[in-house]
């Protein structure tokens, strides 16, 4: 992935025309925060990465995850300060992990875990230095812990310091459905652009958690589009006539709920092959590479984690004739409602749900059209333009 990541860089760089140093300052990063975290159960290795702050404070999420390792951690800080820069928002990039295998630690493990990484890290962390987030396996309830040991470490009171807090906690309306809603405003904004109709659109989305589910529930009610085809860790579930999100609300159950009414029970990896329009990659960085994705049958692919297709992947789609809606628009919406809960504490306000997605829905939907008139402007595929206006902003600082 940090492969992946760099590769995109290199690419819109060259056509850029970019010296080396001006490529090689975007490639840098600035901070590599280490510690290890000890509690009553184990030590676990943790990383808070600080990749630019030239736009703005370092920002970008925590992820708990057996897998998490340091190359993993430099990209995704790269790749948040790329997001924050294609979408236009004042905020730069960094990336935070913990080795843990969350799912199956008590939450007496995890609060300690949360905390442990505060007091390893606080002092590199504040409202208009660097403000965490959630990501894979953390959430408000994580983050919440780490504010309430982040006022006890600095005695600062603003909120400001972590975003993805509870409502009740300085938390912003409309930051948990935040990344899928600005997943289905990216889809929408290409299916217009491109006059494609989204009533009756076949979707099928790798990954059903909290990411994966708000999108699907939101793109079925808002664009009229029908999830044939759902997956996790563990299995893909088929429902020829698409799955009603309508009624349900996320949990990690909500799979077992969608099992129940499902046609047919797959393997995870089978999700790639089920017939459809558009493919909606909601789990982990390099699920796709040069190899499975011959088995994509869908005709647009939106990259709703972060680094879902490797390099060769992406360029294989794109030979056949594949359209990839890229990461670092498709699931900016959490970043940028991370941004206004953010500017919401440090004026001390609270705005109404509609207000928050309403301002989301500008900076997302400017941000696609962006990438696709300098898409058109220049030859190259969306994500190669994303990347190229993100770049020049970098540069400008
Ligand atoms: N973890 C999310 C991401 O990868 C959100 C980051 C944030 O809100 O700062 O974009």
């Amino acid at each position: 992935m940090l492969d992946h990541a760099h590769d995109m860089i290199t690419r819109a760089a060259e056509k850029l025309n970019f010296t080396k140093e001006q490529t090689d300052a975007v490639l840098e990063i600035d901070n590599l925060h280490k510690a290890t975290i000890t509690t009553d159960a184990g030590t676990y290795d943790a990383f808070r990465f600080q990749h630019s702050d030239k736009r703005g404070p370092y920002k970008g999420g925590i992820r708990f995850h057996p897998q998490v390792n340091e190359d993993e951690v430099k990209a995704l800080a790269t790749l948040m300060s790329i997001k924050a820069a294609a979408v236009d928002i004042p905020m730069g990039g960094g990336k935070g992990g913990v080795v843990i295998d969350a799912k199956n630690a008590s939450d007496e493990e995890l609060e300690a875990v949360a905390r442990g990484f505060v007091k390893e890290f606080h002092q590199h962390i504040g409202p208009d230095r660097d403000v965490p987030a959630p990501d894979v396996n953390t959430d408000a309830r994580i983050i919440d812990w780490m504010v309430d040991e982040y006022e006890k470490q600095s005695g600062d009171t603003t909120k400001a310091s972590f975003t993805g807090k509870s409502l009740d906690n300085g938390g912003s309306e409309g930051r948990a459905a935040a990344t899928g809603r600005g997943g289905m405003i990216a889809l929408r904004e290409y299916a217009r652009a491109n006059d494609i109709d989204t009533n009756g659109l076949k979707v099928t989305v790798q990954g059903i958690g909290n990411v994966g589910f708000y999108f699907a529930q939101l793109a079925q009610a808002e664009l009229g589009i029908k999830i044939v085809a759902v997956s996790n860790s563990s299995s893909t579930l088929v429902k020829a006539d698409g799955f009603d999100f309508g009624g349900l609300e996320f949990s990690r159950g909500v799979a077992d709920e969608l099992k129940s009414v499902a046609d047919e029970v797959l393997s995870p990896d089978d999700i790639l092959s089920v017939d459809t329009d558009v493919l909606v990659l909601a789990a982990l960085e390099d699920a796709v590479n040069g190899t499975n994705q011959a088995q994509i049958t869908a005709t647009t692919v939106v990259e709703l984690a972060n680094g879902p297709l490797d390099t060769s992947a992406l360029d294989a789609l794109e030979g056949r004739g594949v359209s990839v809606i890229p990461d670092v628009i498709a699931n900016a919406g959490g970043v940028i409602v991370s941004y206004l809960e953010w500017k919401q504490n440090k004026a001390g306000e609270h705005w109404d749900e509609a207000h928050v997605n309403d301002e989301m829905e500008q900076i997302m939907a400017s941000a696609m059209q962006a990438a696709a008139a300098r898409a058109d402007n220049e030859g190259v595929n969306l994500k190669q333009a994303a990347f190229m206006i993100a770049l020049e902003r970098l540069n400008q600082n």
